[in-house]
């Protein structure tokens, strides 16, 4: 499954090759822009059955209300694994820093939810989305992304898979071999 993912985002040109600084600060040669190959919807939907596949095992018998994932990558990662699950899809925000719902959006005392990312790199994020579901009082039941380029070690305290598992290089910015030979690090989503 992960062979022909890699080379799905290689000839979709979501593996870009530079300097890139993650959203989780940290720094890398390598990026994968999701959002390339989430642009085809046919795509994404398959993707999402996948996805939605590889987590089914972890729910048991409790059927999940919500997919949620933290704006902006992974709202379409949630509403793709959510359709394949027969739930609602939602997203969370940062409003002053914290992660939470907008828009109405809400999670019900006991409802149980699966956390989606398109990639997780440190698990931050998901990490972040997680502890906002439980101050909800939602169940969280299973986590999963698209990609995990945390080399496996992203631990996100609740079960989870991912289709495709990367050992990507990042470092801190201080100790970035990249840096260290004059270049600068440019923020994927600004690409063009
Ligand atoms: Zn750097």
């Amino acid at each position: 499954m992960s062979e022909d993912l890699l080379a799905l985002f290689k000839q979709r040109g979501a593996l870009l090759e530079g300097h890139f600084r993650l959203s989780s600060g940290l720094h890398s040669p390598r990026y994968l822009q999701c959002a390339l190959v989430l642009a085809d919807p046919e795509l994404a939907t398959r993707l999402g059955g996948r996805l939605a596949d590889a987590l089914r095992p972890l729910l048991g018998d409790t059927r999940p209300g919500a997919v949620v994932a933290p704006a902006i990558g992974g709202i379409l990662v949630a509403h793709e694994v959510a359709r394949a699950l027969g739930c609602r899809a939602i997203f969370s925000e940062r409003e002053d820093g914290r992660m939470t719902l907008r828009r109405g959006f809400s999670v019900a005392r006991g409802e149980g939810v699966v956390v989606v990312e398109d990639v997780v790199t440190t698990g931050g994020s998901t990490r972040e989305v997680i502890d906002a579901m439980r101050a909800g009082g939602a169940r969280v039941l299973a986590a999963g992304s698209l990609v995990d380029r945390s080399g496996g070690v992203a631990d996100l305290g609740v079960p989870s898979r991912s289709l495709l598992a990367l050992d990507v290089p990042s470092y801190g910015a201080d100790r970035c071999p990249l840096c260290a030979q004059g270049s600068k690090p440019e923020k994927p989503g600004s690409r063009r």
